[in-house]
């Protein structure tokens, strides 16, 4: 190996969570902020379909997996009125949609322009893929795919989860957590479509389509937009449900609120009446065997099946993958993290932030937020 260059801090991960701690300590001096690819936060760029959800006027750890004592304490003290509010001092503009959800009024660029001028001052080392980390008699050795390695006496691992690899996306944060003794829950994909059985194949033949559906998996549902795609179904309500679900059955209501009583007697044709897309009614008649004919000709057992549409149970094959899930859930777990520090309880110096830790969020901007207020804690404890 060349010889290597030694700091005092090194950020491996310049993501959501990585920029943030660069933008808030005040030493730059021997700081490192490190990532394999050519340029920081590819995920901002194209989060929120290019104008980055930030967070959610509602945060609460129930919209979290995650260990509700640590979010309240990490919130507790770095909110979603601090993260606006450290935005809107930095010029970035943010527009409130879905009554709840903070959005970049122009583009994500501008959350990632933001980030970067604050960070300033900080040394970057950006093309640097780090295949194995080290932990040396003092500090840590990162050892590049190719070129020197640096060392570090501290480090700050906000590599984030194994979502999106096209990215950047790496296991490394959680393999280095692993060998050095951190517990790490079984990771996941999470926030992604789910793919299906053969039972559900006629799915397949709608695919384009986007019905209002509410989704309900482990006790908790979700009305919102649900789209069959080619592979199978996908999202909000679909991708939100994801994140919970554990194998085995999820239930869909794809006539939410919807009363068939009060059509029961009308000389107009089901497929007309059902507040469904019409592709979508005439597929879902076919499949429970009911001919499309005015609904006042049709027998108590049809309606009974049509009743089924509002709690229509399978089991999903599985899901579209890491390559396509906004989010990785599980990560190391929280027990062995000090959540006034973010540093380890096990390694002393080693520090982790984001989305590698077992915390993952429901959409809506919650999985910045926590990036954010993570990377906030650690700079808090950094700066003293
Ligand atoms: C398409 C998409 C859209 C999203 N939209 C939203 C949204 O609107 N709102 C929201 O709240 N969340 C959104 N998310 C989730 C959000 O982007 C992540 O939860 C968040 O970025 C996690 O921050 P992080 O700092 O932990 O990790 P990341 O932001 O993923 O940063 C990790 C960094 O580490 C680098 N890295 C990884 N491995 C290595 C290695 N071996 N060597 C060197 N560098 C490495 C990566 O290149 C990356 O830059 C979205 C995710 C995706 C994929």
């Amino acid at each position: 190996m060349k010889s290597t260059k030694t700091v005092d801090l090194a950020i491996l991960g310049a993501g959501a969570s990585g920029l943030m701690l660069a933008s808030l300590l005040q030493n730059r001096k021997n700081v490192c902020l490190i990532d394999g690819n050519p340029a920081p936060g590819a995920k901002i760029a194209v989060s929120g379909g290019g104008r980055c959800n930030l967070c959610n006027a509602h945060l609460d750890p129930s919209y979290y997996r995650g260990d509700a004592k640590v979010l309240r304490s990490v919130f507790g003290r770095y909110d979603q009125h601090w993260l606006l509010r450290w935005f809107h001092e930095r010029g970035v503009e943010t527009r409130l949609e879905k009554g709840s959800q903070y959005f970049a009024k122009e583009r994500s660029r501008a959350v990632l322009d933001a980030l970067q001028r604050a960070a300033r001052g900080v040394e970057t080392l950006y093309g640097f893929r780090v295949k194995e980390i080290r932990k040396e008699a003092e500090g840590f050795s990162l050892i590049p795919e190719r070129g020197r390695a640096l060392r570090c006496r501290r480090l700050v691992i906000a590599s984030g989860g194994l979502s999106f690899p096209k990215l950047g996306a790496s296991g490394i944060g959680l393999e280095f957590a692993k060998e050095s003794g951190h517990p790490v829950e079984p990771t996941a994909p999470a926030l992604v479509g789910f793919t299906l059985q053969p039972a559900q194949a006629f799915f397949k033949s709608l695919s384009g389509v986007a019905v209002e559906a509410e989704v309900r998996v482990a006790r908790r549902c979700w009305r919102d937009r649900l789209l069959f795609a080619h592979r199978g179904i996908s999202g909000p309500a679909v991708l939100n449900a994801s994140l919970w679900w554990e194998r085995g059955e999820i239930s869909i209501d794809f006539l939410p609120g919807f009363d068939l009583n009060e059509i029961r007697s009308e000389r107009k044709n089901l497929s007309t009446l059902l507040p469904l897309p019409k592709r979508a009614a005439l597929a879902f008649l076919k499949v429970l065997q009911i001919r499309d004919r005015p609904c006042r000709q049709l027998g108590r057992a049809e309606w009974e099946r049509l009743e089924g549409l509002h709690d229509y149970r399978f089991a999903p094959a599985g899901t579209f993958g890491y390559s396509k899930a906004e989010v990785t859930r599980g990560g190391v777990g929280l027990s062995r993290i000090d959540p006034l520090t973010m540093e380890s309880r096990l390694v002393p110096g080693l520090y982790f932030l984001g989305e590698v830790l077992d915390v993952t969020g429901e959409l809506g901007g919650y999985n910045f937020q926590w990036a954010f207020s993570s990377a906030a804690v650690c700079a808090e404890a950094l700066n003293e």
